[in-house]
């Protein structure tokens, strides 16, 4: 695969800024090298900042070399069009629309596609979701040696494209729609659904497949993103093997802070676990075993303002809330287990979710596993209520949903006929 030639980009933004984020993420999602320029810690940054936008104080402000346009807080389908990446869809009708690139979508896709299903998949931002901004992932087999996640997202999407699948990326799908056969109110049998973009972009296919993944709660404090893969982690089965016989913290007392606490202990010399309340939230049942076991230990009311290092972790400030005191640790690596909430906002009034906004599957009309409340919906991956959270049970996910689709598929054309739009 050959690799574009874009411009020098500067992005000027701060740590506190959710859209300096998303734009620093979708850059790196698309491997665009850029320079940051944090206008907190450079002098005369802010100042750039006005004078580039006619006074107005906006970030993310994004410079190209080449002309020196500038972008002000642009969404990313504003980006990628300036960035030359495909706009939209060559066609508005497919047999299948994915709804995410991630390992669960781009996995499907291969097995829809190599079988001659017309697929396209709709990415918001790059291609190899959450796997294809981690570091290295050591645990997918096939890789003796690991591999980068960036490489592996490369890999995926080669073989997708080699089969014919449409990517169309820098485009987030904001709403779905379903239409009904005539004569059919009761709704168990959908004849079509249609996926509209927040551009407003608008795309037709008998059956769906969701794969829009999950996102980890971040701590939002400095450092953290510097030293994701270097020292900060969201993942103790992914990342624990590292820290063997070395010291590591976890941040968060609930249920998964303190469950991925006594993992880490196959490998660390010890666990600490910090909490920011009074009181762990996990179980009793985890709280004993943590209480019990000799390698961990629990700091209470403590929370992390900040990490520090040279390209790698060094040290983590944190403060005890009820002193006021604040102390410098030094552990080899941190993990943070604060929480972790799918992408699902936008199917709210699509499918059935549970609780936690996780997508609810085998409850539908069909006895499919992988199949929605919705008819001819489909769902996998992170985002789905009771998987795994890995890149293997993802990939997984999405060749089981791909087999339950096909098979929608005949059987919509056994009862109706149906043979495309
Ligand atoms: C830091 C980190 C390290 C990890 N390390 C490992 C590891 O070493 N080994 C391992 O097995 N697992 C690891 N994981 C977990 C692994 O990455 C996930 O389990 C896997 O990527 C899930 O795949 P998925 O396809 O379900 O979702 P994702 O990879 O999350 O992909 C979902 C995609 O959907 C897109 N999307 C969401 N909403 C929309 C929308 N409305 N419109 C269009 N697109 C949308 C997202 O942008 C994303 O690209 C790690 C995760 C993280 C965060």
């Amino acid at each position: 695969m050959t690799t574009p030639a874009y411009p020098n980009l500067t992005v000027y933004g701060a740590l506190w800024c959710p859209d300096c984020r998303r734009s620093k993420q979708f850059l790196a999602e698309h491997r665009i090298p850029y320079h940051w320029i944090d206008i907190e810690q450079e002098p005369d940054a802010q100042e750039t900042v006005r004078r580039l936008n006619d006074g107005r104080q906006i970030i993310p402000t994004i410079v190209f070399d080449d002309g020196g346009l500038v972008l002000a807080e642009p969404s990313n389908a504003e980006l990628a069009a300036r960035l030359g990446i495909n706009p939209q869809a060559s066609r508005t009708h497919y047999d299948l629309i994915i709804v995410g690139a991630g390992p669960a979508g781009l996995t499907a896709a291969i097995y829809a596609a190599r079988e001659g299903i017309d697929t396209l998949v709709i990415e918001r931002g790059g291609v190899g979701g959450q796997a294809g901004s981690t570091e290295r992932i050591d645990n997918y087999p096939g890789f003796a040696q690991g591999i980068a996640g960036a490489d592996l997202a490369d890999r995926m999407r080669e073989q997708a494209e080699r089969f014919g699948v449409e990517l169309l990326v820098a485009q987030t799908v904001a709403s779905i729609a379903t239409s009904l056969p005539e004569g059919n109110e009761s709704g168990v049998r959908a004849v079509s659904h249609t996926v509209a973009t927040e551009s407003g972009q608008q795309y037709r296919a008998p059956a769906l497949l969701l794969t829009p993944g999950t996102r980890y709660r971040r701590l939002n404090v400095p450092g953290e993103d510097d030293f994701i893969g270097a020292g900060v982690h969201f993942c103790a089965t992914c990342d624990g093997p590292f820290y063997r016989d070395r010291d590591t913290l976890v941040v968060g007392g609930g249920n998964s802070g303190i469950e991925e606490g006594l993992f880490l202990t196959r490998f660390a010399s010890h666990v600490t676990v910090l909490e920011v309340g009074d009181r762990l939230r996990a179980s009793q049942v985890l709280q004993d075993k943590a209480a019990a076991h000799p390698q961990m230990d629990v700091r209470l009311n403590t929370t992390v303002r900040e990490f520090r290092g040279n390209g790698k972790l060094e040290s983590v400030l944190v403060e005890d809330l009820k002193t006021g005191h604040q102390e410098e640790l030094h552990p080899a690596g941190v993990f943070v287990f604060i929480g972790l909430d799918p992408n699902t906002a936008f199917l709210s009034d699509v499918v059935q979710l549970d609780q936690r906004g996780f997508i609810v599957t085998g409850a539908g009309p069909n006895s499919s596993m992988m199949e929605t409340s919705r008819h001819g919906i489909f769902a996998a991956g992170d985002a789905r209520a009771g998987s795994t959270k890995q890149v293997a049970s993802a990939v997984g996910e999405g060749a089981a949903a791909l087999i339950g689709i096909r098979a929608h598929m005949e059987d919509e054309i056994r009862n109706r006929g149906y043979s495309g739009d």
